[in-house]
């Protein structure tokens, strides 16, 4: 984990008049090292001392302060993960089977086609695109083995 990342989050916390408690610097960590957006009960799996309502109250913090993001899904639990202009530009697999998530980076050759459609789109709505979110929902490789 880079040393930066830890700074951003306590600067954008300190913008919000919040401080960096530990708990909240253990919770980026948390997100940094988990390879797809995970949800409350899969931190209290990996760290069952921590209290669910303090992991709840402050994800809800580093929310507000923009160092993470939640992944909406229809799914009951939301998953979390950093920022996207801290963790990096993704986009996400959605199964509707079993409802993972992963977290998929595009190869730069098929963003910038995507880039290209979705600026003629908005370039037809009169939109200035500026950045873009996109899931892609289906069905996963471990479910349709
Ligand atoms: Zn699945
Ligand atoms: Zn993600
Ligand atoms: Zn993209």
């Amino acid at each position: 984990m880079s040393a930066d990342i830890h700074q951003i989050a306590a600067s954008r916390l300190v913008g919000d008049g919040q401080r960096y408690t530990s708990i909240r610097r253990q919770l980026v960590d948390i997100l940094d090292a988990a390879e797809h957006p995970i949800t409350i009960p899969d931190i209290m799996r990996l760290h069952p001392n921590l209290a669910q309502s303090s992991v709840y109250r402050n994800l809800n913090v580093l929310e507000q302060a923009g160092v993470i993001a939640r992944v909406v899904t229809d799914d009951e639990w939301a998953r979390f993960e950093l920022a996207e202009d801290i963790g990096g530009h993704h986009h996400h697999l959605i199964c509707e089977r079993c409802g993972t998530v992963r977290d998929v980076q595009v190869p730069d050759a098929v963003e910038s086609a995507l880039d290209e459609s979705l600026d003629s789109l908005a370039a037809m709505n009169g939109f200035e695109l500026r950045h873009h979110r996109l899931d892609l929902l289906g069905v996963c490789g471990a479910c349709r083995a």
